[in-house]
């Protein structure tokens, strides 16, 4: 008998329909005519519920060894349920036991865990219903993210993990090496030299794609990336990971307006695609997690984004009754609680901030006729503050080259950087999303380390 998916088989098999199963038990019930066993294989948030009638061969044995957690394999017929909430049930007929679990020893017994221990069993906790649901939504989202993107004609480009640039100039890099660290070669003024290592140079673990994308951009007119990034920021907050997924799209011939638009496309495509493929999932998190999830995606996919610049947001917050931990003046970055103030009270809806000071942004970034500022984005969600940041790239050589000495970057690194600029520059622009950040917001996920399989923050990297 061929066997079938658990969710498959909830969602479209028949009644008197034979099938074989396969799975891990998640829970047992032993009445007096029957037991009921409920199988999942990761496939749906629902679990079969198996009916092991007092007939079933050998029956006293074999329930005892369908404990919670032990993967089995059943065959049997389906069978209309009486029971409420569920179309189907499966009467069993046959089952194997691949592996067992001995009695009350595992550690996913029925009652409610807190995230928090389930974090510490991080190789079990995608067994359960909200890091399972997490999980699926996290995949249909990356599929509707390539989606996306290929709909539109952009080459998914592979940027490299190992770098030696610091592509943001504020990053904090994991250094990679294979010098002797108990023996570093070292430079007379005492530093590590780094000629001796294997690169012979000082590389890192990548914070952005961005740099090789901009080149892969001024090949092929869009491209994206979607890749894990690292960052030794030692930030223990619920939004920050020392490594996470990235996307990153990059286009030539466009501008900040373009790069809004797309931004503000790409956000309402890929909650429009969860909410269609996981809407088992979605529910769940709506009851359980976060009851404003449903709404917030569709709010997301009908309302148009609110776009000001800086300045106006600035003189919002100035003038809001709202006292801040953080003082409000113009030339410093919004911190999390006036990001959330826009976006959650202000505006009710995604708001995409543009045109900040050039002095707190990259290098990279194009400066507008002001003087003062460039032309960035950021995109801030209720909740969760920014989601995306993005930039038109500076494609003017001596603009770009200024702005690196000013910052006192180092401009024979970003050689072949600037060579973009010289061999058939044009405007160009892209963004940054975090992945995780937006798992945690389509979820309501209130810590960024339950929606990733295995998070790595400061002094955490078991698994
Ligand atoms: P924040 O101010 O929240 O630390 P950032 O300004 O450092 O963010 P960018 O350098 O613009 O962020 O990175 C692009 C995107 O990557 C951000 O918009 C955010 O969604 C995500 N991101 C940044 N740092 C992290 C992190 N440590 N963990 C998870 N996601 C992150
Ligand atoms: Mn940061």
């Amino acid at each position: 008998m061929e066997v079938q998916r658990v969710g498959v088989v909830l969602r479209s098999f028949q009644p008197e329909t034979e099938v074989t199963v396969r799975g891990w038990i998640r829970t047992k019930r032993e009445l007096k005519e029957f037991a009921f066993v409920e199988v999942n294989d990761g496939s749906s948030m629902a679990n079969l519920q198996v009916i092991f009638d007092r007939n079933y061969p050998d029956y006293e044995n074999v329930l005892k060894q369908l404990n919670t957690g032990v993967a089995v394999e059943i065959s049997g017929t389906i069978a209309e349920s009486p029971a409420k909430g569920q179309r189907i049930e499966l009467r069993a007929s046959d089952v194997k036991v691949y592996g067992e679990v001995e009695a009350d020893t595992y550690p996913l017994q029925k009652k409610r865990h807190s995230f928090e221990f389930l974090r510490s069993i991080a190789h079990l906790r995608s067994r359960t219903n909200t890091l399972g649901a997490v999980f699926r939504v996290r995949n249909a989202c990356s599929a509707a993210i390539h989606q996306f993107f290929q709909e539109r004609g952009f080459l998914w480009v592979h940027t490299p993990i190992l770098t030696a640039n610091d592509c943001e100039g504020a990053g904090e890099l994991f250094t990679v090496t294979n010098l002797d660290l108990n023996n570093l070669p070292r430079n007379e003024d005492g530093s590590v030299n780094f000629e001796e290592d294997f690169f012979g140079k000082r590389a890192s673990l990548t914070v952005s794609g961005q740099l090789e994308a901009e080149a892969m951009a001024l090949a092929f007119t869009n491209v994206y990336t979607f890749g894990p990034t690292f960052r030794a920021e030692n930030s223990n907050t619920s939004r920050h990971l020392s490594e996470f997924w990235m996307v990153e799209p990059e286009m030539a011939f466009c501008d900040l307006q373009g790069d809004m638009d797309l931004a503000e496309e790409f956000l309402k495509y890929v909650f429009q695609a969860v909410l269609e493929r996981c809407p088992e999932d979605m529910e769940f998190f709506n009851k359980r997690i976060d009851s404003t999830v449903l709404d917030t995606a569709r709010h997301i996919i009908d309302s148009e984004f609110e776009r000001i610049p800086y300045n106006k947001a600035i003189e919002i917050l100035q003038k809001s009754d709202r006292k801040f931990e953080y003082p409000v003046e113009w030339g410093a970055d919004l911190q999390s609680e006036h990001e959330r103030y826009l976006t959650e009270e202000v505006f009710g809806k995604p708001v995409i901030v543009t045109d900040y000071p050039r002095d707190i942004k990259a290098f990279y970034m194009r400066q507008n006729d002001d003087g003062q500022t460039v032309a960035a984005l950021d995109v801030l969600a209720p909740k969760i503050g920014e989601i995306i940041g993005g930039a038109q790239r500076e494609e003017r050589l001596d603009m770009l080259e200024k702005r690196i000495q000013e910052m006192g970057l180092n401009q024979d690194d970003l050689w072949w950087y600037l060579d973009l600029r010289r061999y058939g520059t044009v405007p160009h622009a892209g963004f940054g999303l975090g992945f995780e950040r937006l798992i945690q917001y389509m979820t309501g996920m209130g810590n960024i380390r339950d929606v990733i399989p295995f998070p790595r923050t400061p002094e955490n990297i078991e698994f």
